[in-house]
Order: C-alpha cells, then structure tokens, then sequence
C-alpha cells in the first residue's frame, strides 16, 4: 500500500532560517522501529537529551512534528540565560534545602552549549556578555539585590551594576534608570546551535525523523510511540513538545500554554552605528514581566523582540506591531529596514516553574520554559538522562512541585494566563 506524502512545514521565514549553516533534512519514519529511548520533539529539550544520552551509549530515535528546531528553539532571541523561571515557587516549597543544586542547574546549561559547540565545531556566534536593565526604580532595587545575590555565589567578577548615567554610553540609549551586566550570559543563532547539536547527535549514532508527529502513546513496560505511517517501541520515552505539544493531556493537559512572542531583524548596521548603540554587543533584556529583548546577529542586524499574546493567532502585522517599541529605545534607527519579521510559541507555566517529571515508570517530560529555555533546556536533557539511566534526584526536585490545572482546555486556559498576565502587565507600567 502506498503512504499519502507528508510534507513537513519548513522552518518559518526568519533570519535565522535564512542564515542556517547546516542543510540536512531527515526522513518521514514509515516503519517500525525498536529504540532503547524515543523523544518526542526536536527542539532543545529534545536533541540536547538524545545527545545526551548518545553520548552516554544509549540507541535513540527523535521524532519531530516538522523540522530539527521548527518551534521556540529555532526562531528565539538567543539568549543564553542563567538562573530558573519559578524561583520563587521553587524557594517557597523547598525553602533553601535544595539552593545549591537549583543555582548550579540555572548556569549548568552554559557550560554544556560552550562545551558541544568546541567538541562538535557547532558555528552558532556564541558570543559572552548580556545585560537586564531597570525600567523602573523598583526594577533597579531589584537589580541591586541580584547583583548582590550573585556575589553571593562568587560571580562577582562577572557581574557588573551599572548606573543610569554609564547606560548611554555602553546601549546608546536613556531609556534605562539601571542595569546589570553578566559575562557569564551570553547569546548565539538559536537554528544553527539546534541543527549543529542535531549533526552530532546523528554522528553518534541517533536516528531523526521529520515529518513524523506523534498521534499516541501506549503505555507499558516498552511503551509503543506512533505515528500516523510508523511506530516506536522503546524502554523509555521522553516528551520534550514545549507549546506545541498536546500529547498525555490527562497530565500535561492544561498546565503549559502557548504565549506568542515576536522578533524583527533591521538590515545590517554600519560599525559606527553599532559602536554607537551597543560597542560589546551585549544581549539586552529588560525587567518586564513581559519583556523587551535585543542583540546583534553577527552581521550586525538589531534583533528586537518582545510581546505577548496569548491568543494563539500571529498578529496579522508583526513588523507593525513591534517597530513602535524598537522606535522608543532607539529613535535613530526608525529608518531602518527591517528584512525579517517572525514569531513563535513560548510554553508559559501559571507558576513559571517548568514541568519535568515523569508518567509512569518511563515517560519522562520537560516542558514550559516559560521564555528562559536556550540554556536550561540543555541543563534539562542532562537531567532527563540522569532519570534514564534510574538517577531521578534532580528532576524530582521540579517533579514534587504542584503546578495548578486550568481547567477548559488550551484556549479558555490561555485567556485565563493572559487575565493573569495583564496583572504583571498593568504592574510593569506602574
Ligand atoms: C520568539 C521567541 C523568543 C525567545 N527568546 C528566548 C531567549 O532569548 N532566551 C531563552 O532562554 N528563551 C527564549 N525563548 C524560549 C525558548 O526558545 C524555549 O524555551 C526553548 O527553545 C524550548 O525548547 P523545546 O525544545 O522545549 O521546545 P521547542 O523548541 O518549541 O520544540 C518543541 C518541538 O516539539 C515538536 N512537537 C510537538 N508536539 C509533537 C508531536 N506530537 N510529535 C512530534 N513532534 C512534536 C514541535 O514541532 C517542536 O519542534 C523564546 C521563544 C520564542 C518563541
């Protein structure tokens, strides 16, 4: 019998996309396969714990909806980001027992992306040095207590408090009442450290496949993964959709939801521009519970980006939409061209904690990143690798923590995260 074609979606029209260094595409599973690990989903989460557990022996299969980092991972702003969306929620259950393990989980991801891309020459523009700036005097106390927070944890002679006065200088901009440099923070092109991460997966023996979404899951002691022309039959399976993914709803069902948020890329700036506006080429992010977040791809385009809906739809203009708030911050550049425009999926949590844990004794899940997930999600696959092989401590940490059920479904729950957010909305304004 012949199989209908399946024609997975190409990566959205983005910059990223349009400056992709790695060309392999990978086939349609239409068979059935034996796996000692199949994951769900060829994100970060995804291709970091296949390489991960490649790296460890294991025989892998990687299933994916679309293409090797169609989703958040292969059209967000790049920032490699340390510390765990959810502290809070994580402090107030535990209080300060697990401490140490949580900071070292929120930098862990770090070392892995510096370490793959040097093994595996992944040509990603990894670059060192980010920013979060105060647009509030609050957000600037706020600032103050995590510099000292960091000190605390011997990074002293990486962070850097700055005062207003020094921001024009160093972002070309008075926009900021403060900010907080960290060198230990940094940026990349989000496509090309997804693929690379993907090529040496494969080196290693995993098996990918595209065009392949997962339709259902039979549970047991080998799970059965299916597609609509194949299947998987593995000991283990790891879930790794983030806000797209709808599989095991009786669990996961109404506790991620989908937040969309936009980027635009400016045709490239001259050197004085860019010496002007941002000489370290830091990646910038403001203290808004919604977020303004900015940096320069390696031809120095500005990527500005930033947003929320929570609807699901695309606004129908996103250059319209997002060249208003890049105005404000630089004036200057309202001329500009702008050559890309796209947006996508952020897998938001109502108490920002991401979910990682397990469905029985061998479905494993990370998911809800909730925006911070280029390096944690990578600190993640080597946590759910840990669980693979029977060592659960770390993930159990994130397992005990209850997260609320909205109930109604994605659509109703979204509109109800999108009320709460206008909270945090209405409080970044004041
Ligand atoms: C515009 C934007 C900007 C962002 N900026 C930043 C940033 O600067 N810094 C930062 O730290 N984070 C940022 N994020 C968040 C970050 O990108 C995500 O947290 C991270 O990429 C999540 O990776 P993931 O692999 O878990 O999910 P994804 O990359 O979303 O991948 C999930 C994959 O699973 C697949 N899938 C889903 N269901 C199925 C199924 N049933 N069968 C098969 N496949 C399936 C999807 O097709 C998708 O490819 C941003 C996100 C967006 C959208």
């Amino acid at each position: 019998m012949r199989l209908p074609a399946v024609n997975p979606e190409p990566h959205p029209s983005s910059y990223y996309a349009a400056t992709r260094r790695e060309a392999a595409e990978f086939p349609v599973l239409s068979n059935e396969v034996r796996s000692d690990v199949c994951v769900v989903g060829a994100g970060f989460t995804g291709i970091a714990t296949a390489l991960t557990l490649a790296e460890r022996g294991y025989n892998v299969t990687v299933l994916e909806h679309h293409r090797v980092g169609w989703g958040a991972s292969g059209r967000s702003g790049g920032q490699m980001l340390g510390g765990l969306p959810g502290e809070a929620a994580l402090e107030k259950y535990w209080g300060r027992s697990h401490a140490d393990t949580l900071f070292e989980l929120g930098y862990r991801g770090h070392d892995i992306i510096a370490q793959r891309v040097r093994e595996y020459g992944i040509d990603c523009d990894l670059k060192y040095g980010a920013i979060d700036v105060a647009l509030r005097p609050w957000q600037a106390e706020q600032l103050k207590r995590m510099h000292e927070a960091l000190c605390l944890r011997s990074m002293e002679s990486q962070v850097r408090l700055v005062p207003a006065g020094e921001l024009p200088e160093l972002l070309g901009t008075d926009k900021y009442l403060g900010g907080l440099v960290n060198m230990r923070n940094g940026h990349l092109h989000p496509l090309n450290l997804c693929l690379g991460e993907a090529r040496a997966a494969v080196d290693l023996g995993v098996s990918i496949y595209e065009g392949s979404e997962v339709t259902g899951i039979e549970h047991g002691p080998q799970v059965l993964v299916r597609t609509s022309q194949g299947s998987v039959r593995a000991d283990t399976v790891v879930l790794a959709g983030n806000g797209y993914q709808h599989l095991e709803p009786a669990v996961l069902g109404g506790k991620v939801f989908p937040a969309g948020s936009y980027i635009v890329a400016t045709e490239p700036l001259d050197s004085r521009e860019v010496a002007q506006i941002n000489p370290l080429a830091l990646a910038v992010c403001d203290m808004n519970e919604v977020p303004d977040y900015f940096r320069f791809s390696t031809d120095n385009r500005l990527l500005f980006g930033g947003r929320c809906n929570y609807s699901g739809r695309e606004p129908r203009n996103i250059e319209r939409t997002m060249l208003p708030r890049l105005r404000k911050i630089y004036p200057n550049l309202a001329d500009k061209r702008i050559e890309y425009a796209w947006g996508g999926n952020i897998g938001i949590v109502v108490n920002r904690v991401p979910l990682l844990g397990r469905i029985g004794a061998n479905v494993f899940y990370a998911l809800g990143y909730s925006g911070h997930g280029v390096s944690l999600s990578h600190a993640f696959g080597e946590v759910l690798a840990d669980a693979v092989a029977g060592n659960s401590g770390k993930m159990d940490v994130f397992a005990r923590i209850p997260h609320r059920k909205i109930p109604f479904g994605q659509k109703f729950g979204s509109q109800m995260v999108a009320l709460g957010m206008l909270y945090y909305r209405l409080r970044d304004l004041l």
